[in-house]
């Protein structure tokens, strides 16, 4: 870890403008911190999160808007193992049970990534190995942003931007690449 662009001085640079280079889209949870895992400092990264990195349309906003306005070029969509989220879809597809409150507009959200796997029907989820749901949920979530934004699509066709999706392992701290999309 080297904590580039933390100091007086670029701070005192950034004050004025600020020229991200990626957009990361990511989970919520508190071990998957997007600047400190990826060892980045301020104005370096335009970072949304959200529980489950699921999107709505202030989400999509805030990424075009990262791309479209602030020109980054890359956009990261950054799920981890052992979701919580991830979980919660699979715990309401096998047993009904949702969660109370705003936060089942969360698990909503992580559905249709998840429930067609294993071949659909009751109880075919639970055979599948967790890893397995997370990895379609990025890889939906990829797809997705392209699907909704058409913005995103077209700067993705120019070959100004590439989306990509990225799996965080929570104990050894390394990221595998999923998906992508666009010129990497
Ligand atoms: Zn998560």
């Amino acid at each position: 870890m080297q904590h580039p662009s933390q100091g007086v001085d670029h701070r005192a640079e950034v004050s004025v403008a600020q020229h991200p280079f990626a957009v990361i889209f990511g989970c919520s949870d508190s071990r998957v911190a997007a600047e400190i895992i990826f060892d980045q400092g301020l104005g370096d990264v335009f970072v949304v999160r959200t529980a489950g990195h699921v999107l709505d349309t202030t989400v999509i906003g805030s990424i075009e808007y990262g791309v479209d306005v602030l020109g980054a070029s890359l956009v990261v969509v950054l799920g981890h193992d052992s979701c919580g989220a991830v979980a919660a879809a699979t715990n309401a597809l096998t047993t009904g049970e949702l969660p109370t409150g705003f936060v089942r507009a969360i698990v909503d959200r992580v559905i249709p990534s998840i429930v067609n796997l294993g071949g659909g029907g009751p109880g075919a989820l639970g055979s599948l190995d967790p890893a397995v749901l997370g990895h379609e949920h990025v890889r939906h979530t990829v797809q997705m942003l392209q699907g909704y934004s058409r913005s995103l699509a077209e700067s993705v066709t120019s070959g100004r931007v590439a989306i990509v999706g990225v799996e965080y392992t929570l104990a050894d701290g390394t990221v595998h690449l999923t998906e992508a999309v666009g010129a990497v």
